[in-house]
C-alpha cells in the first residue's frame, strides 16, 4: 500500500488550520476540476487525489487517526476515500458551492411586488380654501382581486404541489462539476401550483376597481400642494406594500381675487365723486358683500386695506385684502355739467394749464425690490 502525504498534496504544512486547508483546496480544485480539463486522465487523478486529502485532513477525526497511525492506519479504521468523481461531487457538493457559488437564485419565497403610486388632481375654487374641506374623489386603481384575495387562484379548488420541482421551488441538476439549482419556472419558486386560476382575475392577483375616498382639504390649502394619502395607492402583492395616493391641489384662478400668500388682492373701481367727497361702497366677496369705507380724497393707485379679509395661511392666522383704487372718470359730461366743473375750478381754485413731472411707479419698484430679496 503506498504511502500519501495529504499534507503535501495539499501543499500545507503538518500544523496547518481548518482555514489553511480549506483555502489550498479551493485553489487546487479549481485547477484540477475535470470540466476544467476534460478528457485528461492525469487531472482527474489529481482531482480525486485532493479530494481525499481534504476529505481526511478537513475531519478532526480522521485526520487524528492519520496523524498518529499514518496512512495505513486510516485504511484499517475503515477509511475507503472515493469511488469515483461523482462520489467526490455528492459528499462535497455544500463545500463546491460555497466555493464557486454556483447556486442559482435560491429564492423559494415570491418576491413581495409593492403596489404602485398614485396621482390624482383636485381643483378647487378659492372659495374652498377658507375652511378645512371634504372632498369625495373617485379613484380608479389596481385592488386586490375580492375573490382570491391577491392569490391568483380558484380559493375553492386551492393549490396542489408543484409537479416540476415537486414542492421544493427549486430545480436541481448536476452537470459534470457544477450543480446548478435555479427557481423553478412552472411555480415560480413557490411549490404549489393552481389547480384553477381565478376567474375574475385570471390569475393576476388584482383587478381594476374604482374606489371612492373623502378626504379633507386643510384651510388655506395653496395651489400645487401635494397631499400624500398613505397606502391608498394601488394594492401590493404577496406580502408587498401599497402604493401611495398622491392628491395635487390646482386651485382655479378667481376673476377678481388675486392671492398673494396670505393676501388677496383685487383692482376697485370707484367713480371720482367716491374718491374725492369719500364714500361706503359694497363688494361681492365669495357669497356674500361686504362695504369698504373710502376716506375722502382717495387718489388713483392707493392701496385700501381690509384687515382679516384675506385668507387663512398654515399658522393660522388670516391675511388681508389689499384693494387698489382705480379712479372712473367720465368721458363726456353735459353743457351743464361742464358749466358746473368750471364753477367747481372756481371756488376750488383748480386752474388749468398745470402739470408736474415724477418719477413713473416709484412705489412698484420698491415693492419689486423686496420681493425679490425676499423672494415673495
Ligand atoms: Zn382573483
Ligand atoms: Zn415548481
Amino acid at each position: 500500500m503506498a504511502y500519501k502525504d495529504y499534507y503535501a498534496i495539499l501543499g500545507v504544512p503538518r500544523n496547518a488550520s481548518q482555514e489553511e486547508i480549506k483555502r489550498a483546496y479551493r485553489r487546487l480544485a479549481l485547477k484540477y476540476h475535470p470540466d476544467k480539463n476534460p478528457g485528461n486522465r492525469e487531472a482527474e487523478e489529481k482531482f480525486k487525489e485532493i479530494s481525499e486529502a481534504y476529505e481526511v485532513l478537513s475531519d478532526p477525526e480522521k485526520r487524528a487517526i492519520y496523524d498518529n497511525y499514518g496512512y495505513s492506519g486510516l485504511k484499517s479504521s475503515g477509511y475507503k476515500g472515493f469511488e469515483d468523481i461523482g462520489d467526490i461531487f455528492k459528499t462535497f457538493s455544500d463545500i463546491f458551492e460555497e466555493f464557486f457559488g454556483f447556486t442559482f437564485d435560491r429564492g423559494s419565497e415570491p418576491h413581495p411586488i409593492d403596489g404602485a403610486d398614485l396621482s390624482y388632481e383636485l381643483v378647487l375654487d378659492l372659495k374652498d380654501v377658507f375652511k378645512d374641506k371634504d372632498v369625495t374623489i373617485e379613484i380608479q386603481k389596481l385592488d386586490l382581486c375580492d375573490n382570491c384575495h391577491g392569490l391568483g387562484y380558484d380559493p375553492q379548488k386551492g393549490v396542489k404541489t408543484c409537479p416540476s420541482c415537486k414542492g421544493s421551488g427549486k430545480i436541481t441538476y448536476t452537470e459534470g462539476f457544477f450543480r446548478i439549482r435555479y427557481v423553478c419556472p412552472d411555480c415560480g419558486g413557490r411549490g404549489v401550483v393552481y389547480v384553477e386560476r381565478c376567474k375574475e382575475c385570471q390569475g393576476a392577483g388584482r383587478v381594476p376597481k374604482k374606489k371612492k375616498l373623502t378626504i379633507t382639504v386643510p384651510a388655506g390649502v395653496e395651489d400645487g400642494t401635494i397631499l400624500r394619502i398613505p397606502g391608498e395607492g394601488e394594492a401590493g402583492l404577496y406580502g408587498g406594500r401599497p402604493g401611495d395616493l398622491f392628491i395635487r391641489i390646482k386651485i382655479k384662478p378667481h376673476p377678481f381675487f388675486y392671492r398673494d400668500r396670505g393676501n388677496l388682492r383685487a383692482s376697485l373701481k370707484i367713480n371720482f365723486l367716491s374718491a374725492i367727497l369719500g364714500d361706503r361702497v359694497k363688494i361681492p366677496y365669495f357669497d356674500e358683500e361686504i362695504e369698504i369705507d373710502i376716506p375722502p380724497g382717495t387718489q388713483p393707485g392707493e392701496e385700501i386695506v381690509v384687515k382679516g379679509k384675506g385668507v387663512p395661511t398654515k399658522s393660522g392666522a388670516r391675511g388681508d385684502l389689499i384693494l387698489r383704487v382705480d379712479v372712473e372718470l367720465p368721458k363726456k359730461v353735459s353743457e351743464r355739467g361742464k358749466e358746473l366743473l368750471e364753477e367747481f375750478a372756481k371756488v376750488e381754485k383748480i386752474s388749468k394749464g398745470k402739470s408736474s413731472l415724477g418719477s413713473p411707479d416709484k412705489k412698484k419698484k420698491k415693492e419689486g425690490f423686496w420681493r425679490k430679496i425676499f423672494g415673495r
